[in-house]
Parts: C-alpha cells; sequence; structure tokens
C-alpha cells in the first residue's frame, strides 16, 4: 500500500506529523483535529483496511496498538484518571481513514454513551 493511504505516508515520513512513538511495528502520532486536550493516534505501519481485515496472527500486531497507548496515557500522567480508547470500524462508526488506528483521547470528563 502506501501512495494512496495517507497513514502509510505518515508512517513512511512523507506526509508530515507529530510523531509521538514509533518502532518497527506501530507508529503514534498526534490527531490533526483532537478532540480532547490529549488525542493520539496508533497505527501498525501495515496497512490494514480496517479492523474487519484482521487476520489470525494479528492479535499481537493489534494488541500492541492497546500496550502503546496505555503507556502513552501513562507517561501523560492519565493511567489512573483515566481515557478512552477508540477504533471506528466504516461508516456507521465514522471511519474516514481506512487504514486500522486506535484513538487515545484524554485530558476532558469523556461522556457515555459516545455520539
Ligand atoms: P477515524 O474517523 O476513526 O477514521 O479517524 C481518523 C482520524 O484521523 C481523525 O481523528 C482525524 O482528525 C485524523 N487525521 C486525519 N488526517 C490526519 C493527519 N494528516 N494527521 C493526523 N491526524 C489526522
Ligand atoms: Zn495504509
Amino acid at each position: 500500500m502506501g501512495d494512496d493511504c495517507l497513514f502509510c505516508r505518515i508512517a513512511a515520513g512523507e506526509i508530515p506529523a507529530t510523531i509521538v512513538h514509533q518502532d518497527d511495528d506501530v507508529v503514534a502520532f498526534e490527531d490533526i483535529n483532537p478532540q480532547a486536550p490529549h488525542h493520539v493516534i496508533i497505527i501498525p505501519r501495515r496497512h490494514i483496511a480496517t479492523i474487519n481485515d484482521l487476520e489470525p496472527g494479528d492479535e499481537a500486531l493489534f494488541g500492541k496498538l492497546a500496550t502503546t497507548a496505555a503507556r502513552l496515557a501513562a507517561e501523560r500522567g492519565f493511567d489512573g484518571a483515566g481515557y478512552r480508547l477508540v477504533v471506528n470500524c466504516n461508516a456507521a462508526a465514522g471511519q474516514a481513514v481506512f487504514h486500522v488506528h486506535m484513538h487515545l483521547l484524554a485530558g476532558r470528563s469523556l461522556g457515555w454513551p459516545p455520539g
């Protein structure tokens, strides 16, 4: 993938983003349109369009999105106060970028149920 995928291009360094973590598997960067005081997007480097497209063997990779998000939340001091992790899938959830990503939202009170 790559040329036509915004998040692949961010992971490749072709489109600028405020990267807050990267390793061989995942990249995390600040959301360009934050919905909370802290809004970080965590993606796998590998292109996977939606959570529907995860395959057997991807459990550790998807888990690493969560462990990376939790570590970033803790580094920012929200492990005790709380935060939210969100994965939107397809139209009903408003998925806009078709490269699997986890949202980390923190720094304000988050209503439930979400909109
Ligand atoms: P979703 O609706 O779950 O697909 O969320 C996509 C997210 O990507 C939104 O929160 C956008 O604000 C964010 N986003 C879109 N373009 C960029 C970008 N160039 N850099 C950082 N975040 C982005
Ligand atoms: Zn991609």
